[in-house]
């Protein structure tokens, strides 16, 4: 399928409810918006690309293009591994102005196949495109598949050039090279009645860690997460797992859906943020495969399971009640998940007082309006500006949002806390929500709110204390020892 006819399939998916509502001429446009002029955009296609694969992590990650392209990229994620960290290497043919003239391409990508081969025998190399090879003709899929032939082993192209569209685009190309390339190459032997795959969890900050003995207890085994610390091997046998559970609808919907037609393996949407959505995901996991020959037993451990866990987790979550009861909370993520956000940290008696629904289909947009009761604070899109008024006119005690947004929280003088692809806090399942709070409870009580909010110790004479006076301790040495004499640990949140 040529590369065009490629982006028209993605574009009309039957399984994205926003594209189910468009008419015949919206559906050939796609989904790609021009950008605006001056505004921060997201990552292109191959951006997008490279970040639902790359966490594949014994796979060698080629990218073919300008050097540049994979420095914009690399280890932007938070993605954690669990064995090799081939896939955080660096790989890329770094293609020069001189290559370009010379028409050396082709042979630059084929020679790079080969070194890496030899160097680190990976179970496969995934090459990537660039706008600029895709632009001088380079066939990638041709050098792939002569390469593979030569070196034995999968070599696997993603055609996704960044000119092509979105970052969100790109993730379903690499859906794609997947299930054309990948799925359904290897045939375990050790195939089980409860196989499942995760789609769309990228392990940020190892954060399905933490849904994992979970699972394991339950006895359910995770054929392939995808991408999140998958193996190659697992990868290529996700297609014989007995159900899928999708993590983040927009990136992966059209695997999800592709390989319910092609494998009759059924998917529902879940989330493991917030703990009655841990609790509906792994209730849904387990039905799910009852239905699908499963020991009917299963349901009643979950249910047993689900029991013990909520007890424990509600248990740890009341030590923060009295301290965040009434905060609150500005949350301003890509939208994807604000539903599921919103509920969780309802579930500790946080107000929320403001969403994004960006990148919300209508019945997230719907879930959210359920949540808070009316659909007043629920904004599509906030201009920085008016963010930084809400926040600068203490509105909100917090915002939660991407790393983007921090400084305008920081602007003004207001805790932020990063709960997207960059964070380093887990947050998934019921450890994830107690930590989730934890963090919350952090960055509320850190002491340097205080301290730059107050008016500059030199503000009247002009000069600071400590230099008319000689040296005493002011400012925020003096601030913070006074804020956590007699502070134990356990009145910081932890337990
Ligand atoms: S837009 Fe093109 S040139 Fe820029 S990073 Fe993406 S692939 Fe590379």
């Amino acid at each position: 399928m040529s590369l065009q006819a490629r982006i028209q399939d993605v574009f009309n998916e039957p399984a994205c409810d926003k594209n189910q509502a468009k008419d015949a001429k919206a559906k050939k446009k796609g989904c790609s918006k021009p950008l605006t002029p001056g505004a921060a955009a997201g990552g292109c296609a191959f951006d997008g690309a490279k970040i639902a694969l790359q966490p594949i992590t014994d796979v060698a990650h080629l990218i073919h293009g300008p050097l540049a392209c994979e420095g914009n990229s690399w280890d932007n994620r938070g993605a954690g591994s669990s064995g090799s960290d081939l896939w955080r290497r660096s790989f890329t043919t770094d293609l020069t102005e001189l290559d370009i003239v010379m028409g050396q391409g082709e042979k630059k990508l084929f020679r790079a196949v080969r070194e890496i081969v030899e160097r680190h025998a990976p179970p496969a190399v995934f090459v990537y495109s660039t706008c600029v090879t895709a632009l001088i003709g380079d066939d990638i899929e041709a050098v792939c598949r002569r390469a593979g032939e030569r070196f034995g082993l999968p070599v696997v192209p993603v055609n996704a050039p960044g000119f092509v569209g979105s970052k969100n685009l790109g993730n379903k190309l690499a859906g794609e090279a997947l299930l054309d390339h990948v799925i359904g190459t290897v045939e375990p032997d050790d195939v089980g009645p409860t196989d499942v795959n995760i789609l769309g969890e990228f392990n940020l900050a190892g954060e399905f860690w933490m849904v994992k003995p979970l699972l394991d207890r339950l006895g359910i085994r995770v054929r392939a997460c995808i991408p999140g610390d998958a193996r190659y091997r697992d990868v290529a046998a996700a297609h014989t797992a007995r159900a899928t559970m999708m993590v983040c609808s927009t990136a992966l919907i059209n695997l999800a859906r592709k390989m319910e037609e092609r494998w009759g393996i059924p998917f529902f949407e879940g989330s493991f943020y917030g703990v009655s959505d841990t609790s509906d995901a792994l209730r849904s996991l387990a039905r799910l495969l009852v239905a699908r020959g499963a020991d009917p037993s299963l349901i009643g451990r979950t249910e047993a399971l689900i029991m013990q866990e909520e007890a424990i987790v509600w248990r740890r979550l009341a030590a923060f009640r009295p301290r965040l009861e009434g905060k609150r909370v500005l949350l301003n993520t890509g939208g994807v998940k604000s539903w599921s956000v919103v509920a969780a940290l309802q579930e500790v008696g946080l107000e929320v007082v403001g969403t994004s629904t960006k990148k919300s289909t209508p019945e997230d947009k719907e879930r959210i309006k359920q949540l808070l009761k009316d659909d007043k604070h629920a904004f599509d899109a906030m201009a920085p500006r008016d963010l930084y008024a809400l926040l600068a006119a203490g509105k909100a005690d917090i915002m939660l949002s991407g790393g983007r947004t921090q400084f305008i929280a920081l602007k003004a003088k207001m805790p932020w806390l990063d709960i997207n692809q960059e964070r380093h806090h887990p947050y998934a399942g019921y450890d994830g929500m107690v930590e989730l709070v934890r963090q919350i409870d952090i960055a509320l009580a850190n002491p340097v709110w205080e301290t730059v909010r107050a008016p500059a110790p030199w503000d009247g004479d002009g000069r600071p204390p400590a230099m008319a006076s000689g040296p005493t301790e002011t400012g925020a040495i003096a601030l913070t020892r006074r804020k956590f004499a007699g502070t134990t640990a356990d009145d910081m949140g932890e337990c």
